[in-house]
């Protein structure tokens, strides 16, 4: 029996109506012969509100109390889940990650899975019992319960398909798949039928906030093919019954994609800030003594840009970190002026990142060009430029952000007709 992986995120079991629906999306997968581990989320607002509460206990705690408390969001949600499958019928039962066992590292609060045994799940869903996984949680090496890191139940969720050698990682969430660019800012976007692991990696860690990042990462390594669809339509639409093409986007090995688009998507990242530093010496050491500091800090250095210098003996340096960071960054690299040595410091708030990602940009010359050609027609300043084998992002302004997605995303025939 092919056996698949169905995750249900925070609002599609938002409350017993909405779990009752899950369970029907469920049976229809297990009325079609599939062997079923359903992997679930906390209630939406749920985590947010036991977060809190740990908080509010003590500012500062214990990381491994905190993943006592946040971890019971998705002990509720599986256990009423095996509730409602069995209320109709559906032989169920829930699972939290310790009983697989879903074994973590020991950073509690941002584990990471290590190992999967997932012999006794094949076993009882060769039976005939669904399985019903509490996501977002493992159990650590000190014998205590961990979890994942915020939006951690895509990954536990991609991590048992790998493990129980599903044909499919089905991710039902609030909105019907992935697509060109976010929707809100150009309603002419369009759900994609098919995206490379690869570039579902750079849109996701863009702010296409579909998927948790470190999810997509292990779907790529263990070729998971992860399906992006909705909880929100109705599990008796027999479009949905059609096996071979439901409504949602498919993440997938690049080979499995046929007709390769040179520019699949148009992705944006908000709240960047941009750090000059002027008149850096020009000498070895010196990138260094900037970025060491600040990676110390914790603070992460996106798009470097380094001048040439002109005469040989300086020359300024320009990165982006974001917006949040910009005041601690300034601080940090105040306090390193004198191993630094530069002559000033410059920091600027409010920019985005606006990425044009697609594989097929590999074989594809004058991409770049044409961004740059189309953005300059519309008067829009760059401020700075990043390339990748498969993405160009392009640092502005925020207040041109819709401007230049639109405008990115018609040049390169994107626009639904
Ligand atoms: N409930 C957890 C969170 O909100 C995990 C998840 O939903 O993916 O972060
Ligand atoms: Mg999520």
């Amino acid at each position: 029996m092919a056996r698949l992986v169905m995750k249900f995120g925070g609002t599609s079991v938002a409350d017993i109506d909405r779990i009752r629906n899950v369970a029907r999306h469920v049976k229809r997968e297990v009325d079609a012969g599939f062997a079923v581990a359903v992997v679930v989320s906390a209630m939406s607002g749920k985590t947010n509100e036991l977060v809190a509460w740990t908080r509010a206990a003590a500012p500062m705690h214990d990381a491994r109390e905190y993943d006592t408390v946040v971890a019971s969001g998705e002990q509720v949600t599986s256990g009423l889940l095996a509730i409602a499958l069995q209320e109709i019928g559906v032989n169920a039962r829930s699972w939290q990650g310790w009983q697989i066992p879903i074994l973590t590292d020991g950073a509690h609060g941002a584990a990471r899975i290590m190992e999967i045994d997932g012999s006794r799940l094949i076993e009882r869903m060769a039976q005939g019992q669904v399985a019903v996984i509490a996501g977002f949680q493992g159990l650590a090496p000190d014998n205590r319960i961990a979890t994942l890191g915020r939006g951690g139940s895509d990954t536990s969720a991609v991590a048992i398909a790998a493990a129980i050698g599903a044909v499919r990682c089905d991710i039902y969430t609030d909105v019907d798949g992935v697509y060109t660019t976010d929707p809100r800012i150009v309603p002419k976007a369009r759900r994609l039928d098919r995206v490379s692991h690869e570039e579902m990696l750079e849109m996701a860690s863009l702010g296409a906030k579909v998927l948790q990042v470190r999810s997509v990462e292990l779907a790529m390594v263990h070729g998971v093919r992860t399906f992006v669809r909705s909880s929100f339509d109705d599990p008796a639409d027999p479009r949905l019954a059609d096996a071979e093409n439901p409504p949602g986007t498919l993440i997938c090995d690049e080979d499995e994609i046929v007709e390769k688009q040179v520019v699949t998507g148009i992705a944006y990242s908000k709240d960047e800030a941009q750090i000059s530093l002027r008149e850096v010496a020009d000498k070895p050491g010196v990138a260094a003594a900037v970025f060491v500091p600040l990676a110390e800090a914790n603070i992460n250095v996106d798009m470097i840009v380094q001048n040439v210098s002109e005469d040989g003996t300086t020359t300024d340096m320009t990165f982006t970190v974001p917006t949040s960071e910009l005041e601690r960054a300034m601080k940090v690299l105040e306090g390193a002026r004198s191993s630094i040595g530069y002559s000033s410091l410059q920091g600027s708030g409010d920019l985005v990142k606006v990425s044009v990602i697609g594989i097929g940009m590999r074989s594809h010359a004058g991409v770049a060009a044409s961004a740059f050609r189309a953005l300059a027609g519309k008067s829009i300043n760059i401020r700075a430029i990043t390339t990748s084998e498969i993405k160009i992002s392009i640092l502005i302004d925020s207040a041109y952000t819709e401007l230049a997605v639109r405008t990115l995303h018609s040049l390169y025939g994107l626009d639904a007709a």
